[in-house]
């Protein structure tokens, strides 16, 4: 068997980024997951602190597991939500710089009382966050953010005397108990068989303590770019996307390596590029792994959302299984996929669930299943992919101002859907989201510009371009008349 290494290419063909503001900012605490902000300017240590006092005083007893990714202001939050957490007599686990899917795992592998991971996910470095776990590995529900923003909003704390203060112990061997967990749940010594050669960049994020290591483990020949630990994200733009991943589609080609592995910031996401330099979107590679794991039982539910392609229905459908859509959110999808049962969930940015192993993102594990069918098909990832086709997708904006976007997306939640043919399932959360037996539409008015944005998928361009059609006349006509 060949040796295993790893080697560091570092930050050598980093590339200046423009830094881009990606989330909503609005007066409301908590956004889609978590809560995410900019230092400084929305988001101060007296927050922090507050958090982790209304965390504490939400626990009430027992432990909370506190971890972090690389950001420059990590150690200090962290430090601070740990003085609140144990102002309340509840005790802190600090785990260091890890993904967050460890900490997800340790959390319930371990049953402490809540998790906790600042970090601020693929956004830009000045920005910062918090996202919760509960011990059953899901993300805090939006009613369970609720109760704690009340908590932060009333600031009505639980106060520990001075003997009853939350005792501070350290979490060190997580990620070697996540990678064991993850060897187990794949045919490690099928994958170890091939000595792969794969190009890891895990974006200069969390997963550089993890994912390198678990190639190795799994007999990988491992070049890791981008791979270590700073919180400027000197290497690349956080979000691992087809636009800043130009240094691993280059180091693929020149190297002819087998597969190429990429993650965001706290690593909950994983997006995968061909040997021939392709990035393939997170819904294509769902497809093909749900096939796969539908292949004994010919049935099962496979969980997404709105902004999933039809391709993954109709590899569903065509495996025997159902589909079931969501707003967009990974926590949207694992709440689904844990009340039906699923078979396994996922979003196009590169969020997988694999219920079998927890309710959290799992990249790792979605990792090892491409090596184990690489292996056991004796194909390659490009040859594997290409039988899940692509299809057309165009998006698309009108100018709205900021104060009709609320009266105009609620008016065309009412009539866009019965301007579409073959409608199957409308969803409101979170703009308004149509899906049709031909495409489906996505309208989101923007949180930062005056605009609305429109998205479209179709089986055709003409299919799309009808779709577009039709949705931008009832969206520019409402706008026009708000
Ligand atoms: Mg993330």
């Amino acid at each position: 068997m060949a040796q295993s290494r790893i080697l560091t290419v570092g930050t050598f063909f980093s590339e200046f980024v423009t830094n881009r503001r990606v989330t909503p900012m609005t007066g409301k605490l908590f956004g889609t997951t978590g809560v995410r902000k900019v230092y400084s300017e929305e988001f101060d240590l007296e927050m922090a602190l507050n958090l982790g006092k209304a965390l504490g005083t939400y626990v009430g007893s027992g432990s909370v597991v506190i971890a972090r990714d690389a950001r420059t202001t990590g150690l200090m939050i962290a430090d601070t939500v740990t003085a609140g957490i144990l102002s309340t007599g509840v005790n802190v686990i600090r785990a260091g710089i890890i993904p967050t899917p460890t900490l997800a795992f340790i959390t319930m592998k371990h049953g402490f009382d809540a998790g906790v991971m600042i970090t601020a996910s693929h956004n830009p470095p000045q920005y910062t966050g918090l996202k919760f776990w509960s011990r059953n590995s899901m993300g805090f529900t939006a009613k369970e953010e609720t109760k704690l923003e009340e908590i932060y909003n009333k600031k009505n704390f639980k106060v520990a005397n001075w003997d009853e203060l939350g005792k501070e112990s350290r979490f060190e061997d997580s990620v070697e108990e996540h990678i064991e967990a993850l060897l187990k749940r794949c045919d490690a010594d099928a994958i170890r068989s091939k000595t792969f050669r794969v190009i890891v960049d895990p974006g200069n994020g969390a997963a550089c303590v993890l994912t390198p290591y678990l190639m190795q483990r799994l007999n990988c020949h491992v070049v890791t770019i981008n791979g270590q630990l700073d919180g400027h994200f000197p290497g690349r733009r956080s979000e691992p996307d087809e636009e800043s991943l130009g240094d691993l589609i280059q180091m693929i080609k020149q190297t002819g390596a087998d597969l190429g592995i990429a993650h965001d910031g706290d690593s909950d996401r994983v997006i995968f590029v061909t040997e021939q330099g392709e990035v393939i979107k997170g819904d294509r590679t769902i497809a093909l792994l749900a096939q796969q794991a539908m292949l004994a039982s010919k049935r099962g539910t496979v969980v997404t959302t709105v902004d999933s392609s039809l391709v993954l229905d109709e590899t569903v459908r065509r495996a025997g299984g159902n589909i079931i859509r969501t707003p967009v959110g990974d926590i949207q999808v694992a709440i689904k996929v844990a009340e039906s049962n699923g078979v396994i969930g996922g979003e196009a940015c590169g969020v997988y669930i694999f219920p079998e192993a927890h309710l959290a993102p799992e990249p790792f594990l979605a990792v090892c299943r491409v090596l184990e069918l690489m292996a056991r098909t004796e194909k390659t990832f490009g040859e594997l992919i290409a039988t899940i086709p692509q299809y057309p997708i165009i998006r698309s904006k009108l100018e709205c101002p900021n104060d009709k976007k609320e009266s105009v997306m609620k008016s065309i939640s009412e009539t866009l859907p019965s301007k579409m043919r073959n409608v199957k399932e409308v969803l409101t959360v979170d703009g308004l989201g149509i899906t049709m037996e031909q495409g489906w539409i996505l309208v989101r008015p923007s949180g930062t510009e005056p605009i609305i944005r429109i998205t479209c998928e179709g089986q055709t361009r003409e299919a799309v371009e009808e779709i577009l059609r039709t949705s931008e006349e009832v969206v520019r006509a409402t706008i026009a008349s708000a």
